[in-house]
């Protein structure tokens, strides 16, 4: 059988058969694609985590007849710090949803590959902050899709918008100004403070975004539209989403 190399995310797993799995790996190479592991149950000392969820390896793969073939694995990065942790699970599967909603199979995107692989590291950080890390992934990867929200002119009426309160609105695609936000539209309110922070993600000034120290309140209004201008472009629901929302204090 005829092999070859992947730097590879897994993205997701299931239980196959006895003691098989069927994976769903991000590539860098490939970009998203199916791969069953023959004996990764029984064998689980042997690949020592490495075909864990949101794992990072370097895997040798033989071409399949159906599914490719996981011959050999040898971990890049790994990820018991988001195994150990409810909120950075739920923050992680938000990752992997996403990127498996969003790509296509054997379709690489250098570009997410490493946003995953950077986010998924961040968020076994212990010392990180799980919430900002995963509302960074959102407006990157928002970006990535062209859907990055409108923040500087009023995504109804188009006149620039000052630093001050504004309305969020997913249909318009961004920050309405204080005439069109009262107009009854569907949305979230954004402070003065929120609206500043939403600017500085979109200009993807990472070094002063880690050295924010957000509040809950402000932190839960980025999310919140970043999250809303996500679903709405999707047009679905996320249940990785629905689960962060019920764990949210
Ligand atoms: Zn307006």
């Amino acid at each position: 059988m005829p092999t070859y190399q992947a730097d590879a995310v897994v993205l997701r797993r299931l239980q196959y058969g006895e003691a098989d799995r069927i994976l769903t790996l991000l590539t860098r190479e490939y970009g998203k694609l199916g791969a069953i592991a023959k004996g990764a149950r029984r064998a689980r000392a042997r690949s020592g985590g490495s075909l864990d969820l949101f794992s990072h390896s370097q895997m040798m793969l033989a071409k399949g007849r159906n599914l490719d073939v996981v011959a050999q694995v040898q971990r890049r990065g790994d990820a018991r710090h988001i195994a150990g942790d409810l909120e950075r699970t739920a923050y992680a599967s938000l990752v992997t949803e996403v990127v498996d909603k969003v790509l296509e199979e054997r379709h690489p995107v250098d570009e997410i590959f490493d946003l995953v692989v950077t986010t998924l590291d961040r968020l076994n950080m212990p010392e990180r902050s799980s919430r900002a890390d995963a509302a960074w992934f959102l407006m990157r990867i928002l970006e990535c899709l062209g859907y990055q929200p409108q923040l500087q002119n009023c995504a109804g009426c188009g006149r620039a918008l000052p630093e001050a309160d504004a309305w969020f609105s997913p249909l318009l695609g961004g920050l309405l100004c204080a005439t069109c936000g009262a107009r009854g539209q569907s949305g979230s309110p954004v402070s003065r403070n929120g609206v500043k922070v939403l600017r500085l993600m979109a200009a993807a000034d990472a070094v002063l975004y880690d050295r924010l120290k957000l509040s809950t309140a402000l932190l839960h209004e980025v999310e919140l539209a970043l999250e809303d201008q996500l679903e709405y472009h999707l047009d679905r629901r996320l249940k990785s989403l629905e689960f962060i929302r019920s764990i949210r204090p």
